[in-house]
């Protein structure tokens, strides 16, 4: 196909953003590590707090990205870190989409901020929802775009619904689509299915998600990664905060990066947990159903989901009510937890009646 072919971020781009003078900052202008520092207002003296926090911290995170392409074998140009997944995901709808005027594609039942992001950009969103077996209708989301349709949303492997969308379908959008294929990867480090970052070099017009939230176990540092073309990255890097990944946040990844050693035990264990939960659950008159999961998490159908998720709330074992999203009706969406957890959670479940 040949629209990707001749793809250009450039004519995607909404017109002033192309045209856009980014701020430059201090360490914009000087970035070289010795010397009298005067030039950013900083705090000469130190910090109120006994470690020191008084410089800025590096705006283009140069020793994280480079940590980040060697783990995800792609460069550091096609690397953009944000406040979490989410800040790429507005940006996104910033760069690219026209208030009221331009629209997206997503696929429910799914993540909840691809909808939530453009109702704050007032951006229109086209739903295509996901078939019965929770996979991509590629024809029908191609039926639904138009020429002011900028991105399309696709979680692999999805939330709620655990399971990985057909690749085929995916590529099928990559070829097909004339704006952004936005492949929210969250849940990647636990399914065997191959990432979508080896395909950067081959689709221009693809974005791939990834957190350092949910395998690295590392949700309250806020730290996301977005991976695309380094002219896409660029565009990215144009329109965020200045310093918008604090100096804590790049020093504690990249403290974590470099003990992958204590993330493949967690993520064995999530697995094993994972595989262990599901077969308990399976077994409890009180579940009907529990999906095939890839992620870190398992969608449960059950005959009453409101009774028994405020009955587990009452016992306070907190999960996620989902059974009033198309597609979901019954279900629970409960993450895996520790084996002291889990047998909490299956005891609360086997005294509901
Ligand atoms: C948890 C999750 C994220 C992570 O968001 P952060 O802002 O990076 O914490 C992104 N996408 C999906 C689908 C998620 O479930």
């Amino acid at each position: 196909m040949t629209e990707a072919n001749t793809f250009t971020i450039s004519k995607l781009l909404r017109p002033h953003i192309a045209g856009l003078k980014p701020y430059s900052s201090a360490r914009d202008e000087y970035s070289g590590k010795e010397g009298v520092f005067l030039d950013a207002n900083e705090n000469a003296f130190g910090s109120v707090t006994e470690q020191p926090f008084n410089r800025y911290p590096d705006p283009y995170q140069h020793e994280l990205k480079a940590k980040i392409a060697e783990l995800k074998h792609c460069r550091p140009e096609q690397i953009f870190l944000g406040n979490g997944s989410d800040e790429a995901i507005d940006l996104l709808y910033r760069a690219f989409c026209e208030p009221y005027l331009d629209n997206v594609i997503i696929c429910p039942p799914t993540y909840g901020m691809y909808e939530v992001s453009a109702e704050i950009n007032c951006v229109e969103v086209r739903q295509v929802p996901l078939t019965a077996d929770f996979q991509l209708q590629p024809q029908a989301i191609m039926e639904a775009v138009d020429w002011h349709t900028k991105l399309i949303f696709v979680c692999s492997p999805n939330n709620p619904t655990a399971n990985n969308m057909a690749v085929d379908d995916i590529r099928y959008l990559l070829e097909h689509f004339h704006g952004l294929v936005v492949v929210d990867e969250a849940y990647i480090d636990f399914t065997t299915q191959p990432s979508f970052v080896k395909s950067l070099e081959v689709y221009p017009n693809l974005v791939v998600l990834q957190t350092f939230s949910k395998a690295w176990g590392l949700a309250a540092l806020r730290l996301g990664m977005a991976f695309a073309s380094p002219e896409l990255i660029g565009v990215l890097n144009k329109i965020k905060p200045p310093y918008n990944i604090n100096g804590v946040t790049q020093q504690l990844a990249l403290a974590g990066l470099n003990r992958t050693d204590v993330f493949r035990e967690m993520l064995a264990e999530t697995l094993r947990q994972r595989e262990m939960l599901a077969e308990t659950l399976k077994s409890l008159p009180q579940v009907s159903h529990v999906y095939p999961s890839d992620a870190n998490f398992l969608l449960v159908k059950t005959p009453r989901p409101k009774e028994l998720y405020d009955f587990l709330t009452q016992k306070k074992v907190i999960v996620r009510d989902r059974s009033k999203l198309a597609l979901c009706e019954g279900c629970l969406r409960i993450t895996v937890g520790t084996a002291e957890e889990n047998r909490q959670l299956v005891a609360a479940i086997q005294q509901f009646v």
